[in-house]
């Protein structure tokens, strides 16, 4: 009997520390209301003293009920936050609180959904760095052990074999040429993607600057027995853009065009559009396969028939198009079929 009274004595005295925060607040409360009876009522002293008693007693009730109440929600508060820490919540909807909580039941969904979030997001990246690393490793040894390969062959005798040492010599120097252009890609992307890329925008002529891009292709043109055509437009035309970055662009597609053709032809299309201007490349080359389309603006992605064939490259120009273009905030789009040619279309503000 005495264990059950000590019980519930510990409990409305643990519940009693819970609703502390009010003690004041109905001390007050409660001798403003004794003071006011007093006034209103002649009391004696010794009805005063009772009746301020048994108000202290009538606060102690709702002290204790209010603490019950909050130890309660509290507990329901730790749990939730001691079961997200340790993991064991992992569905959103798996935390419930009671109604008078549901505020907090709300923020708390909101908050465990933005750390998964930010989770996956962490992890996600993580994955996209390991795989960047994965490449670039993977495409720089390449290039590095066939240089290696030439040279190490060279000193081992053949330097002195004239009917290979220049051959290697020239196929060791076209591997360091490769080499260096992955770099200057690597640099570029990794400038592009960390937001370092600062763009200079003005209006040019695009006659001059695209005559200038013809003549630095020509001789590769040619090289491959292709045709290299550029579409008539006017000459004063004038179009918005960082003209060095836009460089960059047309020589990735022609370059691109002009490689992946074999005795074929090249065409830059210009169409004059009411507050644009349309580029169009088009090329009667090896095309890529419908599946593939969507990939190829993907970093180091390279179709199937280009490794196939060792066509050299790295799989990066045009992710840099892309960016490009839409710094620019335009689109690229793609149109190719396979054995019959490729297109790649842009527009440019005027
Ligand atoms: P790469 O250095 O390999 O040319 P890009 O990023 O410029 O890298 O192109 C990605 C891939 O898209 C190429 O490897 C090739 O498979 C395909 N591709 C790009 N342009 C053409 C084109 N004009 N004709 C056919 N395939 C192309």
């Amino acid at each position: 009997m005495l264990v059950i009274v000590l019980k519930k004595f510990r409990s409305a005295f643990t519940n009693l520390r819970f609703s502390k925060i009010y003690f004041r607040e109905i001390l007050v409360i409660s001798f403003l209301f004794v003071i006011l009876i007093s006034f209103l009522f002649n009391i004696t002293l010794q009805n005063l003293l009772l009746l301020f008693l048994l108000v202290l007693i009538f606060d102690l009730i709702i002290l204790i009920t209010i603490g019950f109440k909050r130890k309660n929600e509290i507990d329901e508060i730790k749990s939730v936050i001691k079961s997200i820490r340790k993991n064991q919540i992992t569905n959103v909807n798996d935390i419930k609180l009671s109604d008078s909580l549901s505020d907090i039941e709300g923020n708390f969904k909101a908050m465990l959904k933005r750390t998964q979030d930010d989770i996956a997001n962490m992890e996600k990246l993580a994955q996209a760095r390991s795989d960047f690393l994965g490449y670039v490793s993977h495409e720089l040894r390449t290039p590095i052990f066939t240089i290696q390969g030439y040279l190490e062959t060279l000193l081992n005798g053949a330097i002195n074999d004239h009917k290979v040492n220049k051959a290697f010599l020239e196929k060791a120097f076209k591997h360091s040429e490769n080499l260096n252009s992955l770099l200057n890609d690597l640099i570029d992307i990794s400038m592009i993607e960390s937001g370092q890329m600062s763009m200079s925008f003005r209006y040019f002529n695009l006659s001059e600057f695209l005559d200038n891009i013809i003549i630095e292709h020509k001789q590769y043109a040619e090289g491959k027995n292709n045709e290299l055509f550029i579409s008539e437009f006017n000459n004063n035309l004038e179009v918005y853009g960082d003209k060095e970055k836009l460089k960059q662009v047309f020589n990735n597609l022609l370059s691109n065009a002009i490689k992946y053709t074999n005795s074929g032809n090249i065409k830059i299309i210009v169409e004059e559009k009411q507050k644009t201007v349309q580029f169009k490349i088009k090329d009667t080359g090896i095309g890529i396969k419908y599946d593939e389309i969507d990939k190829i603006f993907h970093r180091f992605f390279r179709t199937t028939d280009v490794r196939d064939k060792s066509i050299p490259g790295t799989g990066l120009g045009l992710a840099i198009v892309k960016h490009i273009i839409e710094a620019h905030n335009s689109k690229i789009d793609v149109k190719s079929k396979l054995g019959i040619g490729t297109e790649f279309s842009f527009e440019l503000k005027k």
